[in-house]
């Protein structure tokens, strides 16, 4: 069963200064989450996790995280423009993007950020446009094939195919790279892989970890390479459905430990620093989409409309993603109605759930739509002239700060010409 971390009197209270729909983040659970993940990988004297701003692109929380040591993992103008905005610069950014523009590795440059190359042909790209190289650079790898971890009789519980995705050099081409960046006055190198995503398994990291530990060892015994840091990027999962169980961090960064010391300590490597870009398992649980059902309808099934939509949550839209959803004030109710929840987007796909067993809903209930503080918000667009919601922090001390505005029609007008 998974529980909000607010009360709906709480909700409530906040509903009469904030109108529904609204995203709320805790900020305790964030900060709690956080600890941990240093904790966990506290045996890394240089570990850095670097939060991954496109999930939750919000200054009010970036600056918690940096608050906790973390660092900002940027991939377009509006990320590294914000990062610099909260105070976040020089190595406490990583510019990790693909198909660069010049103008972002100019300003990822002009910032002092680390810059995650994703291909051979940016080498020639980012020298153009800055005129020289910085002295550290990181390269991207995609191993491609298949990746599978964890072998179940159902079948695979994890399975990607880096081999489909767009990201990331060839093995060859990373050799190439890192002899032609030193030759370029590159003295020392990152490594970094993104081979899955969600994943609920202890064992993704430390599997990630050996690829790029071997990878890592191969390329400082034939280039000579330093190698100063591997970055495990994200892609640590968090449990959607109720039945799911959470990672268990420390076992993951005992997990990559081991790794470390198997492979990197013989070969004197040990002290190599250890990134992480998460954000899904830094935020997903910490934040919710707050919403009021306004309708319902009765025909050849039972719907619930509410006052949110796929443009203020586009997960289930997108990819069928489930969303466990709380109806407050009903939780110890029988869950004996079926409900489709939507949104009023002209878009039959506009829906939070489909045949979910749910409490009776009323009109005028709140529900609170789960697991939705990474990559929620974030992906949020303006279909049919649907406004933007707000986003609000339940602080530590029970008091509501307000991070994002509404978005008005006026914002909305805002760049037609008339
Ligand atoms: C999206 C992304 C992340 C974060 O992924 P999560 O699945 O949210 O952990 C990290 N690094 C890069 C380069 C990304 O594109």
């Amino acid at each position: 069963m998974k529980t909000p971390f607010v009360t709906k009197e709480k909700l409530e209270e906040i509903a009469k200064e904030y109108p529904t729909p609204f995203y709320l983040y805790d900020e305790r659970g964030i900060r709690e989450n956080a600890r941990e993940l240093k904790k966990a990988f506290a045996w890394n004297p240089g570990f850095r996790e670097y939060f991954a701003v496109k999930a939750t692109p919000t200054p009010g929380i970036l600056k918690i995280l940096n608050q906790e040591g973390c660092g900002c993992d940027c991939s377009s103008m509006a990320e590294l423009v914000m990062s610099e905005k909260c105070g976040v610069t020089g190595e406490n950014i990583m510019f990790s993007s693909n198909d660069t523009p010049d103008s972002e590795f100019q300003k990822a440059y002009n910032l002092g950020a680390l810059i995650n190359l994703d291909d051979i042909t940016l080498i020639d790209d980012l020298y153009r446009v800055i005129g020289k190289m910085p002295e550290i650079i990181s390269c991207r790898y995609n191993p491609g094939g298949k990746f599978t971890l964890g072998e179940t009789r159902e079948g695979f519980q994890v399975m990607d195919n880096p081999g489909d995705a767009k990201y990331g050099m060839t093995r060859d081409q990373i050799f190439q790279a890192f002899r032609k960046l030193s030759e370029m006055g590159v003295k020392r190198f990152g490594l970094h892989a993104f081979l899955a995503s969600n994943t609920l398994s202890n064992d993704y990291f430390p599997e990630l970890a050996k690829i790029l530990c071997r990878l890592a060892a191969e390329l400082r015994q034939e280039t000579g390479a330093e190698i100063a840091f591997l970055n495990l990027s994200g892609g640590v999962g968090i449990p959607y459905l109720p039945e799911q169980n959470k990672n268990n961090i420390y076992a993951i960064g005992e997990g990559v430990k081991r790794v470390w010391d198997e492979i990197l300590k013989p070969v004197g490597l040990e002290n190599v620093k250890l990134y992480t870009e998460l954000g899904r398992y830094m935020l997903g649980p910490y934040g919710c989409l707050v919403t009021r059902a306004i309708h319902e309808k009765h025909i050849y099934k039972e719907y619930i409309g509410v006052d949110a939509c796929a443009c203020n949550l586009m997960r289930p839209a997108m990819y069928g993603a489930y969303h466990h959803i709380s109806v407050m004030g009903k939780e110890n109710a029988p869950c004996n109605n079926i409900y489709d929840v939507v949104g009023g987007l002209c878009e039959n796909n506009d829906k939070f759930a489909i045949d979910r067993a749910l409490p009776k809903i009323d009109r005028g209930d709140l529900l609170v739509i789960h697991d939705t503080g990474a990559h929620g918000f974030a992906m949020g667009y303006n279909y049919n002239g649907k406004l933007k919601s707000a986003e609000l922090l339940l602080k530590q001390d029970g008091s509501v700060e307000l991070l994002r505005r509404a978005e008005t029609l006026d914002d909305y007008f805002r760049t037609l010409v008339w």
